[in-house]
């Protein structure tokens, strides 16, 4: 369908506006777009059960989001057509959809609105990151972005490459291109920034714009050093849009809040207010298909205030998905979360552990150099039988050339073949 183009420029106004308003002035914004947003859940089906009866009986649109329950992404997965407005007739929609690690694929409907104001925080948030027309950004993605098709034509340029394609390649094609932005996954714009070097070609960029996976310190450095640029993390699905992006000050990650509720919700269905949970969101802007407290699977706590000024509030997020739970020998779980600091060990290119069973663990790897030594070997078992809380597991090195990465183009970090069903 076609881009509504005045609705994008009054977006991008406001989108660009937003991140400066005092926060109670944000909340009382939220208030008035999760009102209507859940007035146009009204006749969505899939918030026809009993469970969300208690929305329609509570006070404030927040009062009432709170009543209901997490949306899974397999609910959603399951009938997604149920969760479609029928007040928004299908026609003139765009669907995008997900190619999860699971296979099965989730369509997400957009309408023109909720496409335009995407495409507009888009624009917003790289601007933020110092973006000019004169830029060209290099993107690498498993397939065209949704929004690709929608920027030409546009003021901003860009060259579409794929993940899939050779480093050097892709790196000859930027630089024949005049490429001075990057974006994409971290672990792939980190295998450009090794190549860059390994190759000699010292090329230089003004930034990389990071997203789909965590970024690590590591991949920070070795991006940034490469390249001599600087780096920005950005914290998005496809369910949901942009949900977080750091300030060019201090590289913290705001919430786009004003846009977007995040709740950190445990294991039992609760908010935490203290310490780490799962990421629940509820973006407010798609009409066409609202999605109310949808679990991401990411995993994440509340962040201190950013000296920058932004009323938006800040989130750390943490490494690890929900679905990425390592499963002990003595039935404990544990997070995914505890191999962060593997990450930090730069004998490390890339790696990937996987648990086989219970006990018996693997670690992929890709050394810098050669190999790794014996001795870095034996931090490295030590950090993951840390993690393992003492447990008797056993772990295998195994050295490989790459990690292979998933259907989505992504790379897990942890792969549990003992996996428990939520
Ligand atoms: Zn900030």
């Amino acid at each position: 369908m076609g881009m509504d183009i005045l609705a994008l420029l009054r977006h991008l106004a406001s989108a660009k506006g937003e991140q400066w308003m005092h926060p109670d002035g944000l909340e009382k914004l939220r208030e008035r777009r999760l009102g209507a947003l859940l007035k146009s859940s009204r006749n969505v089906p899939a918030y026809a059960g009993e469970a969300y009866c208690g929305m329609s009986a509570s006070g404030s649109p927040m009062e009432a989001l709170a009543s209901a329950p997490i949306l899974g992404k397999s609910d959603v997965r399951r009938s997604p057509a149920s969760f479609l407005n029928p007040g928004k007739p299908l026609g003139r929609h765009t669907e995008l959809t997900t190619s999860g690690s699971t296979g099965e694929p989730l369509r997400i409907y957009l309408d023109g609105q909720a496409l335009a104001y995407r495409v507009a925080q888009t624009y917003a948030v790289t601007t933020e990151f110092g973006r000019t027309p004169f830029d060209v950004m290099a993107t690498l993605y498993e397939r065209p972005s949704i929004v690709h098709p929608l920027r030409r034509g546009t003021i901003f340029r860009e060259l579409p490459l794929s993940i899939f394609d050779d480093e050097a390649e892709a790196l000859e094609r930027m630089a024949r291109s005049n490429a001075n932005i990057v974006s994409s996954f971290p672990s792939v714009i980190a295998s450009l920034a090794h190549a860059n070097l390994s190759e000699g070609r010292g090329m230089s960029l003004k930034s990389a714009y990071c997203t789909g996976e965590m970024l690590t310190p590591r991949d920070r450095r070795a991006i940034s050093s490469s390249f001599g640029c600087s780096v920005f993390d950005q914290y998005g699905l496809n369910e949901a849009g942009l949900v977080a992006w750091e300030c060019p000050e201090e590289h913290k990650l705001h919430i786009n809040s004003s846009t977007c509720i995040v709740e950190i919700i445990d294991d039992g269905g609760n908010p935490v207010t203290k310490g780490s949970g799962d990421i629940v969101v509820t973006s407010l802007i798609n009409h066409m298909m609202p999605l109310l407290r949808y679990s991401t699977g990411d995993r994440g706590r509340v962040g201190r205030d950013c000296p920058c000024g932004r009323g938006f509030p800040t989130l750390d997020k943490i490494e690890g998905r929900k679905d990425d739970l390592l499963v002990l020998p003595s039935g404990k779980l544990r997070s995914a979360s505890f191999i962060d600091s593997l990450s930090e060990k730069s004998e490390l290119r890339a790696y990937q552990l996987i648990q086989e069973s219970a006990s018996h663990l693997v670690l992929k790897y890709v050394p810098n150099g050669r190999d790794i030594s014996m001795a870095a070997r034996k931090e490295i078992e030590a950090i993951i039988l840390r993690g393992c809380l003492g447990e008797s597991v056993s772990i295998d090195f195994e050295k490989v050339d790459s990690i292979k990465r998933g259907r989505t183009g992504k790379i897990a970090t942890v792969i549990s073949r003992e996996r428990v069903k939520p």
